[in-house]
Formats: C-alpha cells, sequence, structure tokens
C-alpha cells in the first residue's frame, strides 16, 4: 500500500536518517552540551564545513573548498569528521586501542548508530562517548589549522579524546579509584 511516509522514504532513498532516533543517541547526560549540538549537527548536515559554506555561498572569494588538512578533497562533513587520512588516523587508532577491525561507513549517520552500539565490543558506554569526543576534537583542530595557523598531529586527538573520555567515566561513577594508565593499556578492565 503507497503512503506519503512511504513516498517520503523512497524520494531519500534510504529511511535510516528517518529512523534515526537522535535524541537518544546524541544526548547523552555525560557530554557537554555543546558536543552534543555538535554531534546533532554533524548528522544533520549543519556543520559550516567548506562544502556547506560554497552550497550556501558563503565561501570568500578566492578560497577554494579543499579539505584545510589534505588539501586534496573537498572539505565534506563526512570526508573532515571520517576519512580524512588525518582523521582516519584518529579513529584507527582508537579502533586499535580496543582492538577493533571496522570498516567506516560513508556517512556520520550510521556510524554514530554504531558507536551508539559499541562497536560490537560490549563497550556501549565507553563508545557512545568516544564518537561524539573525536567529533568536536576534530572540529577544535580543524577550526585551529583554518583561524590561527595551528597545525595538530593526530596524536593530540587521540590523547584528548582518552583522557576527556576517561574524565567523563570517572564522573559518571563518583569515584576517584580508576587508573588513568589502565585504561590507555586495557580500556574494557575499566568499564
Ligand atoms: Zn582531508
Amino acid at each position: 500500500m503507497y503512503s506519503v511516509a512511504e513516498g517520503v522514504r523512497v524520494m531519500l532513498g534510504s529511511n535510516l536518517l528517518l529512523d534515526f532516533d537522535w535524541v537518544k543517541v546524541v544526548w547523552n547526560k555525560y557530554v557537554p552540551s555543546k558536543m552534543a549540538i555538535f554531534h546533532w549537527l554533524s548528522i544533520h548536515g549543519g556543520v559550516p564545513v567548506k562544502e556547506v559554506l560554497r552550497y550556501r555561498h558563503c565561501l570568500r572569494d578566492g578560497m577554494d573548498d579543499k579539505c584545510s588538512k589534505c588539501t586534496v578533497s573537498v572539505e565534506s562533513i563526512q570526508h573532515l569528521l571520517l576519512h580524512c587520512p588525518w582523521a582516519f588516523k584518529v579513529w584507527l587508532a582508537l579502533f586499535e586501542w580496543w582492538n577493533v577491525s571496522w570498516v567506516m561507513p560513508f556517512d556520520i549517520s550510521p556510524f554514530s548508530l554504531e558507536c551508539y552500539n559499541g562497536l560490537g565490543v560490549k563497550a556501549k558506554k565507553a563508545w557512545r562517548l568516544i564518537g561524539p569526543a573525536v567529533y568536536w576534537f576534530i572540529w577544535l583542530a580543524r577550526n585551529d589549522l583554518v583561524f590561527n595557523g595551528v597545525s595538530k598531529c593526530w596524536t593530540v586527538i587521540v590523547d584528548s579524546v582518552k583522557l576527556k573520555v576517561f574524565q567523563w567515566l570517572v564522573n559518571a561513577r563518583k569515584t576517584e579509584s580508576l587508573q588513568f594508565y589502565i585504561w590507555k593499556s586495557q580500556p574494557w578492565d575499566v568499564i
């Protein structure tokens, strides 16, 4: 039976975004609201990367739409946060940290869902925090490069994410007994 809702689904080519329970996925009481809002904007295509600025005719004259990190690909949200070689090194290091092999999907939405589900390593509590933390720190590093000319090594992002998520987990348990050195080497022992 045809329905308007089904028609919209077919036109969009995917029902993933329509079914995406972003309230549950994005809003986490341990993630600061500014990071959660950035996560939400990333999923909904609202981050002002160069591709979005060009689409809105907001790129300054003479400014190209290439990624500031790799200078090769168009700076789309997916490229900047997931697929840029610089960003992918961050993700790869975090996957290795958890002994995870993962094929990165093209889009943010399915990947956010995969993080929400713990990347199959029974670590939902951690990966629900790691995903938004990575998005946020990559965005800060991108802005540092674009506006201040400061280029950060990807390892700085990895270290920042590990520290920030550890602090959130400590706050969640309301205890100081968690050891950071264990978290850095065997994170599953902390969860
Ligand atoms: Zn790039």
